[in-house]
């Protein structure tokens, strides 16, 4: 199984610059192969509505027509560049068009400020006396605060603003036992940044992180009144950037305890699945930075699960929160919070329902219950404010 361990690295003036020149050739490496493919797909269409391949041209190139022509086609700039990190980022163009085949986007032309990161596949690189060795660059200073275990598969160098880091993926031999599944619980993340459980206990996000969450949404602002192109423009990007980092810092953090909670308590965790096209094309900023917040608790409950011999799972999100335990419809407006079911009178906080909800599209515990809610509603104290609330 593959396991992760990030560093950050310290490079020096002259391998800073040959950092920032690496990711721009592969950036355009990137970026050209993108317009190539759109090209081919174009030329390929005309020649099918003429019928010159009448037994059918594939309408788009793939990886390996591009890593095919990559070494006949190299420029000077990209001879620079350690060959399979460039094959690395031919795969990437090739996971965007995969992405988009399966309804997401079209695959972005990526700016300078987008294109952050690059890969050496397995070769190219190595680790010795404090230093990370790479091919084409040097070494690096690095600070190793834990252990590698394993074989390094694939190690990415990554900017985050002014800051440079790697990432190991290894490959390690473990074995597993699966454990005997007692306790279950479903998740609800919701929009307000609060996680309910299906025992309708909750969990808020620390207040320093909804602190820059409302200060990010303040600079964006500020930056979209700035001249483009001005020198202040650019100032205030960076500023914006730094606010960003500093969330995603904070949001990791919280998203590490909490998982490391989230397995320790269950054996059996469930979430909905986020829908990662809306994602992408949402506009909504603050919704599309708790998106990715959330899809990183999962990612981390999945990865740490894993490693128990317990499970996560992700279930169909249609409609959670617009249906009862009982089954019935009762559709609610964001701004309702009370869930009132007139097929078995349930009454309750309306995240704890959808929580319930999801837990209960579980393979393991089947479909949605036919029972009465109450019974069905987890959480004892939670129970007796449901109940309350009926009596009202
Ligand atoms: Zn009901």
């Amino acid at each position: 199984m593959r396991k992760s361990f990030q560093f950050r690295i310290y490079p020096n003036k002259k391998q800073e610059v040959a950092l920032e020149r690496t990711l721009t050739i592969c950036r355009h490496l990137y970026n050209d192969s993108l317009a190539d493919r759109k090209r081919q797909a174009e030329l390929n269409r005309l020649k099918q509505s003429f019928n010159v391949f009448p037994w059918g041209y594939p309408e788009w190139i793939n990886y390996y027509d591009q890593a095919n022509q990559l070494p006949l086609s190299k420029t000077a700039f990209q001879k620079e560049v350690h060959s399979q990190v460039l094959q690395n980022t031919l795969k990437r163009v090739e996971r965007s068009f995969q992405n988009f085949f399966n309804g997401a986007g079209y695959p972005r032309f990526q700016g300078r400020n987008r294109y952050n990161s690059f890969t050496y596949p397995g070769s190219g690189l190595k680790l010795e006396d404090g230093k990370l060795n790479l091919s084409k660059i040097g070494a690096i200073k690095i600070i190793l605060h834990r252990a590698i275990e394993g074989k390094i598969k694939t190690c990415t160098i990554k900017r985050d603003v002014d800051q440079w880091y790697v990432t190991f993926s290894c490959e390690i031999d473990i074995l597993i036992i699966p454990i005997e599944i007692k306790t279950i619980t479903g998740i609800d993340v919701g929009l307000t940044s609060l996680i309910t459980f299906s025992n309708g206990e909750q969990i808020e996000p620390p207040k320093y992180l909804r602190a820059s969450e409302k200060r990010l949404a303040r600079e964006q602002i500020h930056l979209s009144k700035k001249k483009k192109g001005s020198e202040n423009r650019n100032k205030q990007r960076i500023i914006v950037a730094k606010v960003h980092q500093r969330i995603r810092f904070q949001r990791k953090d919280f998203n590490h305890k909490l998982s490391t909670n989230l397995v320790n308590n269950y054996d059996h965790v469930v979430f909905e699945k986020l829908q990662i096209q809306n994602m992408v094309q949402n506009h909504n900023l603050a919704k599309s930075i708790s998106d990715a917040g959330w899809s990183q608790l999962i990612n981390l409950t999945k990865y740490k699960a894993e490693y128990a011999g317990k499970i996560v799972e992700l279930v169909n999100p249609r409609g959670t929160s617009q249906v009862c335990i009982c089954g019935h419809p009762v559709p609610k407006k964001l701004s309702m919070r009370i869930h009132r079911c007139p097929n078995c009178g349930l009454v309750a906080d309306r995240d704890h329902v959808t929580a319930n909800v999801i837990e209960s599209r579980s393979s393991t515990t089947g479909t949605a219950g036919f029972q009465a809610c109450l019974s069905n509603l987890k959480g004892e104290a939670m129970k007796q404010e449901a109940t309350l609330l009926v009596g009202w």
